[in-house]
């Protein structure tokens, strides 16, 4: 019996098999659990497919995040096909590229809206979708950045979206905590995916991370899934609002 046999996970994120949901729908399969998978559009769809074929999800369905009859279509669908839900998996992001290079006093104003409504407010619509449909010790993880807590060169912009997402946790954890579904951020240190490869010099951090964090290494999408299965599971009961580290404690370093 695995550690999630019996819940059901709906996952928002994976846009191939290097992303980060990936690893943890992967993680999440072996562990027990039924997945239903969502991506981003039309665009992804001959990718995200054979994916989630191969993960044996019960349902495939596309969702553009930024468009609410978008999501209300989606969950009419996850409701009728899947039913209800034990754990959602928000693995989703975006700034344009400009943004994440250069001095983030130059942010245009356009950019600062799409990526926060993407990286951020999409959380909050997904929750307040999803809640009709989560059962109860429903679990509702998000991808954060250390880039949310202090400055991390060319991060700029998304690194001001990850601090809203992780302040959004906390409020959520509140909201849904009268319906005993909890809401956890996972800050995770940087994995090449698609998304990392918009951030100007990232080969950089990844090499600064590698010299120095406690553990000297760089985590992987499977170290990810490993956290998301317990913070999935009914180990991580009485844990809510709260942001988990899993960057080799890279975040407990000062000179
Ligand atoms: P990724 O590119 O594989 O995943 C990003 C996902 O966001 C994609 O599946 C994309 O389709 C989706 N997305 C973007 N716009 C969307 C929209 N309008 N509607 C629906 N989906 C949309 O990259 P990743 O690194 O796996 O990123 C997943 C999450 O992890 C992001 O929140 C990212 O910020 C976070 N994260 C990444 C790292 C890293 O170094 N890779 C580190 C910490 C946190």
């Amino acid at each position: 019996m695995g550690l999630l046999t019996g819940k059901k996970a709906l996952i928002f994120g994976i846009a191939n098999n290097k992303s980060i949901a990936y690893g943890i729908a992967k993680k999440f399969k072996e562990e027990g659990a039924e997945l239903a998978i969502s991506y981003a559009g039309e665009k992804l769809e001959s990718r995200v497919v054979p994916i989630a074929e191969e993960l044996g999800a019960k349902l495939c369905v596309p969702c553009d995040v930024t468009c609410d009859e978008d999501i209300k279509r989606a969950f009419g669908v996850i409701a009728g096909d899947f039913g209800n839900i034990d754990i959602l998996i928000h693995s989703i992001a975006y700034a344009p590229g400009e943004a994440l290079k250069g001095r983030y006093i130059d942010t245009a104003r356009d950019a600062f809206k799409l990526s926060m409504d993407i990286s951020a407010y999409s959380l909050v619509a997904l929750c307040k979708a999803a809640e009709p449909i989560m059962n109860e010790w429903g679990s509702v993880i998000n991808m954060s950045y250390f880039g949310a807590e202090k400055v991390v060169t060319n991060y700029n912009l998304m690194g001001v979206a990850k601090a809203a997402l992780e302040c959004s946790t906390r409020y959520l954890a509140c909201d849904l905590g009268e319906k005993k579904i909890r809401v956890n951020s996972i800050s995770a240190g940087p994995i090449k995916t698609l998304a990392a490869s918009g951030i100007g010099g990232f080969k950089n951090i990844l090499a600064h991370i590698e010299e120095r964090s406690p553990l000297h290494q760089n985590v992987t999408i499977e170290d990810v899934g490993d956290t998301a299965a317990f913070l999935a599971s009914d180990l991580s009961k009485m844990i809510t609002g709260e942001t988990l580290h899993v960057d080799c404690g890279y975040n407990v370093i000062g000179i």
